[in-house]
């Protein structure tokens, strides 16, 4: 089963593809994790990715797409994979379509975790000490929201047209959202 995460930033993508990744025996693969890793090692995809990262920005569709075109070559990725905020441009909804495609898969359900934006920007300045990302920080917040609303949101419709969006009131205890995200992929 291929199941993407979608929402906001702080939404809780993580937490709950953790959870559903344990339950389905499926790898969690987040592109905000692996490109974080890759700038903290340095390795050249980290270099072409930090400052954009930094700031807020979206990184190109075209490194997703290598990035992505990798994670699903990989063995553990033969049965279905969650993929935690994967994609978030109309492009990468079509390029993530045609490789599972080449597979001769389809993504079986959409998550999105919603979350209103005063939640969004509480949870964030306290993940901001927790975690010290640097793109936590309130000017990054606000362009990663605005890159969201401008570029991550259409995505939405766009899955919503091919009837795999399932929507996750996303506020409650973790042990609540993680059982609205059972029965939602009852469904
Ligand atoms: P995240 O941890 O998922 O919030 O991702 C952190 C940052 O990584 C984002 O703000 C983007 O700069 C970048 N990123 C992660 N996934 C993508 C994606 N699918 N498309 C573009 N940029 C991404």
């Amino acid at each position: 089963m291929d199941i993407l995460l979608m929402g906001p930033p702080g939404a809780g993508k993580g937490t709950q593809g953790a959870i559903l990744s344990e339950e389905r025996r499926l790898p969690k693969f987040a592109t905000g994790d692996l490109l974080r890793d890759a700038v903290k090692r340095g390795t050249p995809l980290g270099q072409r990715a930090k400052a954009v990262m930094e700031a807020g920005h979206l990184v190109s569709d075209d490194i997703i797409m290598g990035i992505v075109r990798e994670e699903l070559a990989r063995s553990q990725a033969a049965n279905g994979v969650i993929f935690d905020g994967v994609v978030r441009t109309v492009p990468q909804a079509e390029g993530v379509e045609r490789l599972l495609g080449e597979r001769g898969r389809r993504m079986d359900a959409v998550l999105f975790f919603d979350v209103s934006d005063e939640e969004i920007l509480a949870r964030l300045d306290k993940r901001r000490t927790l975690e010290q990302r640097a793109d936590d920080d309130p000017a990054a917040v606000a362009t990663r929201l605005a890159a969201y609303r401008q570029q991550t949101a259409p995505v939405l419709d766009w899955y919503a047209k091919r009837n795999l969006l399932r929507r996750i009131p996303a506020v409650g205890s973790v042990e609540e959202i993680a059982g609205r995200v059972r029965k939602a992929l009852e469904r």
